[in-house]
C-alpha cells in the first residue's frame, strides 16, 4: 500500500509518500517540507492569511517533488491522505481541495488525517510500537498526554489549560532578547546558567491530575528580568541563570505531570513512553523524562519527524485505511479537532 500524504494545517507545506510492506512497517519514500519561517519573519507569527496563500501557490510542486523524490507516478499511488484538521483554516482548506482534485484525477480514495492522530501515531511508523501506548506531545501549539489504544482511539489524560511550552520557550527568547524559535537560544543559554539562581513557579502541581499551565511562568520569567535589570540593561549571567531557571521549571513540571500520566496508565502496561513536538528536542527535558519513565522504554522519534511533516500524515492514513475509514468529496475542514472527542471514559484509572 503506497499513500500520498499531505499536510498544511500551520507554517510548513509538505507533502510525502509513505509505503507500508509485507512486514506491516511503513517506509518512508520521500517526504518533503517547504518552510514558510521566512514569509513571516517580520510579523511575530504565523499569519494565517499568508499561510493560507503560500500553501496554495506550493502544494502543487510539493506533491510532485514527493512523488519525484520517492520515484512514485501518481498513477502508482493507492490513496490520498491530508489533514483536515486541528489548524489554520485558510491552509487546513488549501490542502483538502489540492488532495480532493488529485483523488478526483486519480479515481483514488481520499482519507481525512486528524494534525494530532499524525503526530500521535508517528511512534508505530518510526519504531513500530503496540498499543497502548503513552504520548506526550509538547510543541509550539499543543500540549497533551495521550494514551494511544488503536490508530482511531485516544485518550486525552490532560494537557494545557493556557499556552503550549513551546509557546512559552518563544515567549521568553523575546522577553530576554534572543531569536526565535526561542527553543534553541534558550537551551543555549540555559547551559552557561545556574537554574537555581531565580525562584520560578512550578503550575499545577499542587493540583491533582495531568493537566499543565505555562503563560503564569512567562510572567514569572518577565517580573524576574525587571528585577535583575542593571542601568535598564540585563547582564549576561543574569539573561542566562533565568534561561537555565526557566527551563528546569518546565522540565521539572513536565517530569512530574508525565510520572502522573505513567502511574494513571500502568495498569494497562503501555508498550512505551514516545514524546513528540518541537519541544522535546530539548536535552534537558528529555534527560528530566527518561527519569520518570523508569521501566518504560521511552522514546523520542528523529526531529524531522517529532515537527510537522506530511510523511506522520500519510502513515495514519494508513492506519485508517486498515480500519476501513474511507472519505468522499464531502471531506471537509475543521479548524477544531478534539483527538477524544468519541473516546469513553478511562477504566480502571482511579480519576
Ligand atoms: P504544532 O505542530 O503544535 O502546530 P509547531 O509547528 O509550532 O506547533 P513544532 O514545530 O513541533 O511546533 O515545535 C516548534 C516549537 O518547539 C517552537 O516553539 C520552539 O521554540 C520549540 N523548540 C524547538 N527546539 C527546542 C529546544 N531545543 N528546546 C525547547 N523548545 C524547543
Ligand atoms: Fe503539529
Amino acid at each position: 500500500l503506497t499513500v500520498l500524504g499531505i499536510e498544511s494545517s500551520c507554517d510548513d507545506t509538505s507533502a510525502a509518500v509513505v509505503r507500508r510492506g509485507s512486514d506491516g512497517r511503513g517506509a518512508i519514500l520521500s517526504n518533503v517540507v517547504f518552510g514558510q519561517a521566512d514569509l513571516h519573519a517580520g510579523f511575530g507569527g504565523v499569519v494565517p492569511e499568508i499561510a493560507a496563500r503560500a500553501h496554495a501557490e506550493r502544494l502543487d510542486h510539493c506533491a510532485e517533488a514527493a512523488l519525484s523524490r520517492a520515484d512514485v507516478t501518481l498513477g502508482g499511488i493507492d490513496a490520498i491522505a491530508v489533514t483536515a484538521g486541528p489548524g489554520l483554516i485558510g491552509g487546513v482548506m488549501a490542502g483538502v481541495m489540492f488532495a480532493k482534485g488529485l483523488a478526483a484525477a486519480t479515481l483514488r480514495p481520499l482519507i481525512g488525517v486528524n494534525h494530532l492522530a499524525g503526530h500521535a501515531l508517528t511512534p508505530r511508523l518510526t519504531d513500530g510500537v503496540g498499543f497502548p501506548y503513552l504520548m506526550l506531545l509538547a510543541s509550539g501549539g499543543h500540549c497533551q498526554f495521550l494514551l494511544v489504544e488503536a490508530a482511531d482511539r485516544f485518550r486525552r489524560l490532560g494537557g494545557t489549560i493556557d499556552d503550549a511550552p513551546g509557546e512559552a520557550f518563544d515567549k521568553v527568547a523575546k522577553l530576554l532578547g534572543l531569536g526565535q524559535p526561542g527553543g534553541p537560544p534558550v537551551e543555549e543559554a540555559a547551559r552557561r546558567g545556574d537554574p537555581a539562581r531565580f525562584a520560578l513557579p512550578r503550575p499545577l502541581l499542587d493540583r491533582p491530575g495531568c493537566d499543565l499551565s505555562f503563560s503564569g511562568l512567562k510572567t514569572a520569567v518577565l517580573r524576574a528580568r525587571d528585577g535583575a535589570l542593571v542601568d535598564g540593561a540585563l547582564p549576561a549571567q543574569a539573561r542566562d541563570d533565568l534561561c537555565a531557571s526557566f527551563q528546569r521549571a518546565v522540565s521539572e513540571t513536565l517530569a512530574e505531570k508525565s510520572r502522573r500520566a505513567l502511574a494513571e496508565v500502568a495498569h494497562l502496561s503501555p508498550s512505551c513512553f514516545a514524546v513528540a513536538g518541537g519541544v522535546a528536542a530539548n536535552t534537558e527535558l528529555r534527560e528530566a523524562l527518561g527519569d520518570v519513565a523508569g521501566a518504560v522504554p521511552m522514546l523520542a522519534p528523529p526531529l524531522a519527524l517529532c515537527t510537522d511533516n506530511a510523511a506522520m500524515i500519510a502513515w495514519a492514513g494508513i492506519e485508517r485505511w486498515d480500519l476501513g475509514h474511507r472519505d468522499g468529496m464531502d471531506l471537509g475542514a475543521r479548524p477544531r479537532w478534539p483527538l477524544d472527542s468519541e473516546a469513553a471514559p478511562l477504566i480502571g484509572s482511579g480519576r
